[in-house]
């Protein structure tokens, strides 16, 4: 589905990912853990060409491969990202945020788009929003308004950069549980994360990233109950 080969990227002198292997199968939720600086977030954004990089390479499943300036777009088409701070147009209302992009990009019918924003507002327990601002919502509630969004698009994966390290404890639940919709629909997604009992339940694979290599990859019981390396058990904590 898409294949990272030897993924190389530097900030002027200091190299942020040195040699990124993987493949993710389609249909896959990976969680990819690790410390500060470690090159998480930095590999997100290689994956959505937010962020170019120096060595290797990306390969995409035929569907939206990435030659052109356009296809670029078409990757960021087929899998947006959501942030931590959650990026929403404060000067529209929640029903606008979502149609923006389908309606500019995807050029559908501003009909078509309201009737499925409204769809999956509901999805997302935030129909009754529909016609609020911004800035009238709480943290949660963005958040899942930008998750909405980028279902708009009918993404082929979603990628989550701490999707829930900007909220209050209270309204983290509210986010993780409109994740784990999602998974039960079978979407692929990358989650980059601090939560680490979720990342323990929703994934198929658990990545452990550390100076800027895959440090550690298994299966969630493996890399929370008994990580191999060193370096591993010591974020986690475990002896
Ligand atoms: P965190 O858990 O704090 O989000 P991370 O694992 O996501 O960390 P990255 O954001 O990928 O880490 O950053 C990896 C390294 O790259 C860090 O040392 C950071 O300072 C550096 N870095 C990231 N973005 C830039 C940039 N735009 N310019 C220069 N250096 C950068
Ligand atoms: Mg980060």
């Amino acid at each position: 589905f898409i294949e990272i080969k030897n993924l190389h990227k530097a900030y002027g002198q200091e190299e942020v990912l040195k040699g990124i292997d993987l493949t993710i199968e389609k249909g896959e939720i990976i969680s990819i853990i690790g410390s500060s600086g470690s090159g998480k977030s930095t590999l997100l954004r290689c994956l959505n060409h937010l962020e170019s990089f120096d060595q290797g390479q990306i390969i995409y499943e035929e569907s939206f491969q990435a030659s052109s300036k356009e296809d670029i777009q078409k990757i960021r088409v087929n899998m947006p990202m959501v942030f931590q701070s959650f990026y929403l147009f404060e000067h529209i209302n929640v029903l606008n945020n979502l149609t923006l992009a389908p309606v500019k990009i995807l050029k559908m019918k501003t009909k078509d788009a309201k009737d499925k924003a409204m769809r999956i507002l509901e999805q997302v327990n935030m129909a009754s929003y529909a016609h609020k601002y911004p800035s009238q919502l709480s943290g949660g509630q963005k958040q899942r308004i930008a998750i909405a969004r980028a279902m708009m698009m009918d993404p082929k994966a979603i990628l989550f950069d701490e999707p829930t390290s900007a909220l209050d404890p209270e309204m983290v639940q509210e986010v993780l549980a409109v994740i784990q919709n999602l998974a039960k629909s079978q979407m692929t997604m990358i989650i980059v994360t601090h939560e680490m009992n979720f990342a323990k339940d929703i994934s198929n694979r658990v990545i452990f990233m550390h100076e800027g290599k895959i440090h550690e990859i298994g299966k969630p019981q493996q890399i929370f109950t008994y990580p191999k390396e060193a370096r591993t058990r010591e974020f986690l904590n475990i002896k």
